[in-house]
């Protein structure tokens, strides 16, 4: 039915039902009918998250993307006290971008691209400066690093800081303990993991925090998130018109989930995430970034050379197959190939089929070391699977 297979960390492909869901009802968004499905995602949410205390945590949806929760988040929370950035990403350095915008005491911890955000360095600087919002992103979608949760939280509640996470491509695919891992708030939206479409973002935070941000100066009328929360606890309601029909496909995608079971979920995006990794190795490639620090949402694979990355992506576009090539200092570096949203085993060997014939496309120099390979005694690695080894071995 579909034109198009997403080997994107979102857009996704969605389930039939979540298809179906949006085009479901007209109905006011002043009306009963609406109250109804935003405290029904309300609830869906705190499911999912699995927070065991539900009194504890509120949640607010906003129409807009995963980055109008961050920045509603970001121009929210602060207030006038002092915010600290975490970054080892492009995602990171968004955070940091907002944040400047909004709060004149923002300060910004940066760790290259790639490499993990060090828990002692950002010890060290939590004794010396005085902060009171540690801000990080969960899974960093530009290297598909997961960054690590519980030590951070442990860091900011030991010096008494709010600890603020963008887990918008990690919900749905990871365990995001709010509990022990002293989460504040955090930001996500419909189209990752979660599995809908584009369109709407969420916040889950403490019903404590979310009560306090009332008194915080107001520096956004849109995205203010002391009057999400006002409208959504006094009758389920947003502030503005809302784009209902993805609320209904939010709903849709949270039942998919909750009826799955949340663990059985996360391991079935992981047992896929093994099953594309242990093909792309097959075929030699090599990933930016160590198995055990990556998300179960995407993996980042390093360009062969001699392989021009946007002809690879074009020559998979032509066989239905989308995947990201890389940004800013991973441009022509390193292309994404994601796992998530309605793929089944059947898509991912018919991708890894595919991207072997297209990689074997890819000829001249590779050609020489072929030559090579076949004269070696028998390594064991099957037909294709020798052309990339070598090429990338040698560089
Ligand atoms: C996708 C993403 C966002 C939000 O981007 P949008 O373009 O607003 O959807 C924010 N943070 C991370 C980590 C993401 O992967």
């Amino acid at each position: 039915m579909n034109q198009f297979l997403l080997f994107t960390p979102g857009p996704v492909n969605v389930a039939a039902n979540v298809r179906l869901a949006i085009a479901k009802n007209d109905i006011c968004h002043r009306e009963t009918e609406f109250d109804d499905l935003l405290a029904s995602i309300e609830h869906k949410l705190l499911e999912m998250f699995e927070v065991k205390n539900k009194a504890r945590y509120s949640a607010v949806v906003i129409t807009g993307s995963g980055t109008a929760a961050n920045e509603a988040i970001l121009s929210s929370v602060v207030g006038n006290k002092k915010v600290l950035i975490l970054s080892n990403g492009e995602f990171g350095e968004r955070l940091h971008k907002i944040s400047r915008i909004h709060n004149a005491n923002t300060f910004l911890l940066e760790f290259p691209w790639g490499q993990s955000i060090d828990v002692d360095v950002v010890e060290t600087f939590l004794k010396a400066h005085r902060i009171d919002v540690v801000v990080m992103v969960h899974h960093e979608t530009c290297t598909g690093m997961l960054n690590p949760l519980a030590a951070i939280g442990a860091l900011s509640k030991a010096h008494r800081a709010l600890f603020v996470v963008d887990c918008v491509s990690s919900a749905g695919a990871e365990t995001i303990d709010m509990e022990s891992c002293n989460i504040a708030f955090c930001s996500s939206s419909s189209s990752k993991a979660i599995g809908s479409y584009a369109g709407l973002s969420f916040v889950v935070g403490e019903t404590a925090e979310f009560e306090k941000l009332k008194h915080n100066p107001v520096k956004t009328t849109y995205l203010n998130l002391a009057t999400f929360y006002a409208f959504m606890t006094a009758r389920s309601q947003t502030p503005n018109t809302p784009g209902v029909p993805l609320f209904y496909g939010l709903d849709q995608a949270l039942s998919n989930i909750l009826l799955e079971g949340v663990s059985n979920r996360y391991a079935k995006i992981r047992r896929r995430a093994h099953l594309l990794r242990r093909g792309m190795v097959k075929l030699g490639l090599k990933f930016l970034i160590d198995q055990k620090d990556m998300c179960s949402v995407l993996t980042t694979v390093v360009v062969p050379p001699n392989v021009d990355v946007g002809l690879l992506r074009r020559k998979l576009r032509e066989c239905s197959i989308i995947i990201y090539e890389g940004k800013g200092c991973f441009k022509n570096k390193v292309f994404q190939v994601g796992n998530i949203g309605e793929l089944s085993n059947k898509d991912i060997r018919f991708f890894l089929a595919t991207l072997d014939e297209v990689l074997q496309g890819f000829m001249p120099v590779v050609q020489e070391k072929i030559v090579a390979v076949r004269k070696a005694p028998a390594s064991g690695a099957h037909d294709n699977s020798g052309v990339y080894a070598p090429a990338i071995a040698g560089t």
